[in-house]
């Protein structure tokens, strides 16, 4: 048995986080965010924390062989069977086919890509409500999922927080930076066969309905 991995592609709000949550809580997937990867490494202050702080703020991307080396360290740590869904990750055409080499080496398979579709302006309302526990990370919306007590954490009463990179003009960089180094990858993973789209724009059920539909 070897990795299987699948990508949840899209532009910022498209919903790769909260799919990934949806789909993994029942296992066997188990999701595999950088961007949550760099937050923890942020917050524990390491070498890599400290060299991505600055991009992430300022909402560009962080260099793929930082990226490559957080996501090898994390494959090398699981099992080697495991079955994975990348959210965030790959972002650019190196990344993709620096996995491409790495899979090849271990006879680990990408399955499939789901790109997460979703119009600009839809993407911007979820960003802009978007909250997030800072004691253990649940994400909530201040219009389609309020917590019960604005500000608290209903798992643990944790305070909520707006992302920095959430803020309104970094949320056009990061929309822009989607567009500029990570939107190739669609044309990429199209030519190899592996693309799927979805129309993630309408309510969180119903996409999540067509994910676990087009899991391989
Ligand atoms: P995300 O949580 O996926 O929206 O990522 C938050 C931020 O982390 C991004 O805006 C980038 O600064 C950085 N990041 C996450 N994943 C990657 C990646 N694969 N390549 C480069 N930067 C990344």
């Amino acid at each position: 048995m070897s990795i299987r991995a699948v990508v949840l592609l899209g532009a910022p709000g498209a919903g790769k986080g909260t799919m990934a949550e949806a789909v993994c809580a029942a296992g066997p997937w188990m999701h595999l965010s950088t961007g949550d990867m760099l937050r923890d490494a942020v917050r524990a202050g390491t070498e890599v924390g400290r060299a991505a702080a600055r991009a992430m703020e300022r909402g560009a991307l962080v260099p793929d062989d930082v990226i490559l080396g957080l996501v090898n360290d994390r494959l090398a740590a699981g099992p080697a069977d495991a079955q994975y869904l990348f959210d965030g990750f790959p972002r650019t055409l190196e990344q993709a086919r620096m996995l491409d080499a790495a899979f090849g080496r271990d006879g680990a398979r990408l399955e499939r890509v789901l790109l997460l579709e979703v119009p600009r302006e839809v993407s911007e309302m979820r960003l802009s409500g978007r909250r997030v526990c800072g004691a253990c990370g649940a994400t909530y919306h201040l219009i389609n999922l309020p917590p019960r007590a604005p500000g608290v954490c209903d798992r643990c009463g944790g305070r909520l927080e707006q992302r920095p990179d959430d803020s309104p003009e970094t949320v056009g960089r990061r929309w822009d930076v989607f567009h500029r180094q990570t939107a190739g990858l669609i044309a990429y993973y199209e030519q190899r066969g592996v693309l799927a789209r979805i129309d993630a724009s309408g309510a969180r059920d119903r996409t999540v309905a067509a994910v676990l539909d087009r899991l391989p």
